[in-house]
């Protein structure tokens, strides 16, 4: 089963310190929401475990199924499971939406096995029947006047092509209206399963109303600052977040 462990993580980004010792460890078939109010560092959090060049790792482990993730290329991460919506160039001209799906599952694929293209279009084509995407959308470009809702269904295609050990959804809920949203959960809802693990990070306790975390997480001043079951993300919608800084002694 996956697994991520991630062990006192710091990340600066040009020479800022931005996450100052985060500790999460994400199994297969579970969901860890990750909350926070902005600027906390969430979305440093996703960017590091992916390899983004400018946030500079300088202390703390990760480890995905027991290897050193940060010893790993960018693309290598990928192969290995790893999966970040967002990950991708927002626009590629001159590459359809298919194209780029197919190049990234083959690329998952033992060396030489090419999944073959009568079978890739058959589960593309139920895949984006279940996020009710038009068929068009296959042969467009990549992105290319997409709308914001367009990318967010979009993602969530990628993730159920890519089946990933690991996901993380960065703010994927952000733009959507109630429908789209419930569409894109559905779409998670339909990845649970013990072979994928989930980091979903959201300002918002909305999408948790679609998508039941077993954790959520808390970030403040770039460190998990307290941890729970779904009724954490509740209160934290019925209250703010200035409780949370009132019990540990923040100030802002
Ligand atoms: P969140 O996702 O929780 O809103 P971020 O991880 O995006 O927060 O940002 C955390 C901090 O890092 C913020 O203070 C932000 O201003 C800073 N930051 C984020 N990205 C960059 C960047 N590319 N260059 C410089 N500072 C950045
Ligand atoms: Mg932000
Ligand atoms: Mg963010």
């Amino acid at each position: 089963s996956p697994k991520l462990e991630i062990k006192d993580l710091n990340v600066s980004i040009e020479d800022k310190e931005i996450l100052k010792g985060v500790n999460l460890e994400v199994n297969g078939g579970e969901i860890h929401a990750i909350m926070g109010p902005n600027g906390t560092g969430k979305s440093t959090l996703a960017q590091a475990l992916m390899g983004h060049p400018r946030y500079e790792v300088t202390g703390g482990s990760v480890l995905l199924d027991g290897e050193d993730l940060l010893e790993m290329e960018v693309d290598e991460r990928a192969r290995k499971g790893l999966f970040l919506a967002m990950q991708y160039p927002s626009e590629i001209s001159g590459v359809t939406n298919s194209d780029f799906l197919r190049s990234a599952v083959n690329a998952k694929q033992p060396e030489g096995k090419e999944v073959s293209i009568m079978k890739f279009m058959k589960q593309l084509d139920k895949k984006m029947a279940q996020l009710g995407m038009d068929e068009s959308f296959a042969n467009r470009y990549l992105n290319e006047g997409f709308s914001g809702g367009e990318k967010k269904r979009n993602e969530i295609l990628q993730l159920m092509m890519l089946e990933p050990r690991i996901a993380i959804l960065d703010e994927i809920d952000s733009g959507l209206d109630i429908d789209a949203l419930k569409v894109v959960a559905d779409g998670v809802n339909s990845m649970r399963n013990p072979n994928t693990g989930f980091l979903i990070i959201t300002h918002y306790q909305r999408l948790l109303n679609y998508i039941k975390p077993d954790r959520v997480h808390v970030v403040m001043q770039g460190r998990i600052v307290k941890s729970g079951g779904p009724e954490l993300a509740e209160r934290l919608e019925a209250e703010g977040y200035d409780w949370v800084k009132e019990e540990l002694g923040i100030e802002d």
